[in-house]
């Protein structure tokens, strides 16, 4: 991947990371967001798909991969409301003929409770049978081994599925909103207030030097594994730029001066509602200074430093799949070995 190992990453051609977690396999369809009764007229049409979501986890099929079940196995299902939501994925892309559609499916939180639900759960109802009946994965544990179009769909899914859990009542005057549009807004029932899904952008940078020769920051944070190395990160404040933000945390964390700021990529990060927005960062100043509270270590690595010290252990790097680990992969110039 990416540049040659002697070429600087702020003066190499621009190019962006591979992305993962990204969702462009995928069409939005925003356009059908608002037809009337969609989830009832989808869930007539057998090439439907459709994902389970409980407890902000996936279910998995048979296969380890993502479940995606057909509506008929569905019928049981009540259609309309809260308990469970029914939300609007999107379609496939690139095909001849009627695209496949896809839902997600919201299991209340309570679906697999073993007693009589005061809210209404039958513990022998159609919910608590798809609850228990299903193996559930988080998504970066199950992201990695998806294709695109599949992590796409668990990545919306979980992610609109999070901004429901915690929209259910206005945070203007604390009445109950309610789902519309195939779960692309809710309205409060008060007011009547449209509220719109929220994402939020996280600067994460890969921070670098070339004098007296090209190195790579990367820093411990204090709640993470020892040994655990990876890029600088943090969330971008209200009223400020993406670049002010990367130049603010990596003073803030480690006290050095960032100039140019390059963009490389982003990630969304459902957890629950961010979005990982990737640069690489040069630094104007070198000496560390690791805040001792998010950040308990930072060192300068060079490529052979890092290379060295990730094959004996010495540094443990993020997961494939993070784009933590294609910053620092890009610099490097090709894989490093590791999970
Ligand atoms: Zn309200």
């Amino acid at each position: 991947m990416a540049y040659g190992r002697r070429v600087s990453p702020v003066t190499r051609a621009p190019r962006t990371l591979p992305q993962p977690l990204d969702t462009a396999a995928l069409d939005r369809a925003a356009h059908r967001r608002t037809e009337p009764h969609l989830v009832r007229v989808l869930r007539d049409e057998p090439t439907t798909r459709v994902v389970l979501v409980h407890r902000g986890r996936l279910a998995v099929a048979t296969g380890g991969g993502l479940e995606l079940l057909p509506p008929e196995a569905l019928t049981d299902v009540p259609a309309d409301g809260e308990r469970p939501r029914w939300l609007f994925l999107g379609e496939e892309t690139g095909v001849v003929g009627t695209p496949t559609s896809y839902l997600a499916l919201v299991l209340p939180d309570d679906a697999d409770a073993e007693d009589v639900d005061i809210e209404g759960v039958d513990p022998a109802g159609p919910l608590a049978l798809l609850a228990r009946e299903h193996t559930w994965a988080g998504l970066r544990e199950l992201s990695p081994r998806l294709d695109p179009a599949p992590a796409a769909l668990a990545t919306e899914a979980v992610a609109l599925a999070a901004w429901h859990a915690v929209h259910e009542r206005c945070p203007r005057c604390g009445e109950p909103t309610t789902l519309e549009n195939a779960g692309w807004t809710r309205r409060c029932v008060a007011q009547g207030t449209e509220l719109y899904p929220r994402t939020d952008p996280a600067v994460i940078m890969a921070v670098v030097r070339e004098e007296p020769e090209e190195m790579l920051l990367l820093g411990h944070a204090a709640h993470w594994p020892d040994r655990r190395f990876s890029t600088l990160a943090g969330y971008v404040e209200p009223g400020e730029s993406l670049e002010n933000a990367v130049r603010r945390e990596v003073r803030e964390e480690v006290g050095v001066e960032v100039g140019e700021v390059e963009y490389r990529g982003s990630q969304p990060w459902p957890f629950p509602a961010s979005l990982m927005v990737a640069f690489v960062a040069r630094a104007r100043t070198a000496d560390l200074h690791p805040d001792g509270v998010e950040l308990t270590d930072a060192r300068w690595f060079t490529r052979a430093g890092l290379e060295r010290d990730v094959r004996s252990g010495e540094v443990l790097l993020p997961g494939r799949g993070s784009v933590a680990r294609a910053l620092v992969e890009e610099w490097f110039g090709g894989a490093l070995p590791g999970a």
